[in-house]
């Protein structure tokens, strides 16, 4: 169950603005993204497209309740949207 993997598809959200990061030690722009892992909800960070993780643009780690409400808040919308997922799947073709 524990995510760790920053280039796991569903654990960050992409591009959160037009803004290219820093380079990536391979010298390919990075784009801003938001990490949804565990350990760091809702942090952003800038992402490689071959390397995945570069740096982060949040110094700060998460902690405190800030950290547990952000996980609960994921854990609620993740369920919500596999709720609304089977509910589409199931609604009759005229
Ligand atoms: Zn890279």
């Amino acid at each position: 169950m524990e995510q760790s993997q920053y280039s796991d598809a569903s654990s960050y959200t992409h591009s959160l603005n037009c803004n290219p990061g820093p380079f990536c030690h391979c010298n390919k722009a990075t784009m801003m993204s938001k990490s949804w892992t565990n350990e760091n909800p809702g942090r952003r960070f800038f992402r490689c497209d071959v390397h995945g993780f570069s740096s982060w643009a949040d110094k700060e780690n998460p902690h405190g309740w800030q950290k547990v409400s952000l996980i609960e808040a994921r854990d609620e919308i993740g369920s919500l949207k596999e709720e609304l997922t089977n509910l589409r799947a199931n609604i009759p073709k005229r």
